[in-house]
């Protein structure tokens, strides 16, 4: 698979409200950020699958700035398909092993994923 055609098909993902990841068809590696070569075993034989989206936090960090609404919180978010990924959580507050889910929120015109707390009933 090409990098474009991964790329499109995150985007693809998010605009049906899934969040895509890649596995390897050579040693079974999920991972998410985009790449056309497994970071385990380089085999270019990658897959695009479809994530639970629902995950945990596995490490976090609130950037402070002076408007505390404007304060993000960088994540890396454990999913349950076995990668990782850097996001933000939205939410007051996020502590490690903290419950999240996926939700998209659009950004310059595009699609992106974010998370927050599992069960948060904000849209
Ligand atoms: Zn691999």
């Amino acid at each position: 698979m090409k990098l474009k055609e991964i790329s499109d098909g995150y985007f693809a993902g998010f605009g049906r409200g899934e969040l895509p990841y890649l596995r390897c068809g050579g040693c079974g590696h999920a991972f998410y950020y985009p790449r056309n070569l497994c970071p385990k075993c380089s085999s270019g034989e990658l897959a695009l699958a479809a994530s639970s989206g629902k995950g945990k936090v596995f490490s976090c960090t609130r950037i402070k700035t002076r408007d505390p609404a404007r304060s993000p919180i960088y994540a890396i978010v454990e999913l349950p398909e076995g990668f990782r990924m850097y996001t933000n959580v939205l939410a007051d507050s996020a502590e490690i092993g903290d419950d999240v889910e996926v939700v998209f929120r659009e950004v310059e015109g595009r699609i992106f994923p974010f998370f927050r707390p599992a069960g948060d009933a904000a849209p």
